[in-house]
């Protein structure tokens, strides 16, 4: 488990080794822009227990998670929006520590509401 924590770029993220732009933080739960993003305002949002999977997370690891993903969907001002969590390469999973997707949908008329910077 050491080692796999020593290579995960989420784990270094977390210690701060590897620079994010940073929207929300606590003991447990770490949340940060995509660095690829499918639209403004992609989020991720992780606990920092590392854990490939969700079912490698211990659940009070993960009490602060939908409720931080959905302050997010409210800052972004986004109506429509996917939650998205994958496990396994099969499930399209590149990174194994645990993370959830926000990803806002933009309104075809307006656009975001407000939002983040661009990185
Ligand atoms: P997929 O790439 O298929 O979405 P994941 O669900 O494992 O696979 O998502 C990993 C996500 O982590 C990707 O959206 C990727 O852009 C993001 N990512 C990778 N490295 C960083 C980083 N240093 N900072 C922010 N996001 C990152």
């Amino acid at each position: 488990m050491a080692s796999k924590m020593a290579s995960c770029i989420f784990c270094k993220i977390i210690k701060g080794d590897i620079p994010c732009f940073k929207l929300y933080e606590s003991e447990k739960t770490l949340a940060f822009l995509d660095i690829n993003p499918l639209s403004r305002g992609h989020a991720l949002v992780i606990p920092k227990f590392h854990g490939a999977k969700l079912t490698d997370i211990p659940d009070e690891q993960l009490s602060e998670i939908l409720p931080i993903a959905k302050k997010l969907v409210t800052a972004t001002g986004a109506v429509e929006y996917n939650i998205l969590q994958n496990n396994g390469r099969g499930a399209h999973q590149e990174v194994d520590h645990v993370h959830f997707h926000m990803i806002p949908k933009p309104n075809a008329e307006e656009g975001l509401g407000v939002g983040w910077p661009q990185q």
